[in-house]
């Protein structure tokens, strides 16, 4: 499955079992997409992680 960076649009290769809401790492520019349909494919950029956890 293919689903193509909306950041760079590079089309990146994901397992055909990749499921909705699952982040993937664009290999070309580094964007965190989040997956949002699969048919068709559409991934739109993931949120910033905070990595603030109150520690
Ligand atoms: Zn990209």
């Amino acid at each position: 499955m293919i689903i193509v960076c909306i950041e760079c649009g590079a089309e990146i290769e994901v397992p055909d079992d990749t499921m909705v809401g699952e982040i993937i790492v664009c290999p070309e520019c580094g964007a965190e997409l989040e997956v949002t349909s699969l048919d068709p494919p559409v991934a739109v950029l993931a949120p910033p992680v905070e990595e603030d956890w109150g520690e």
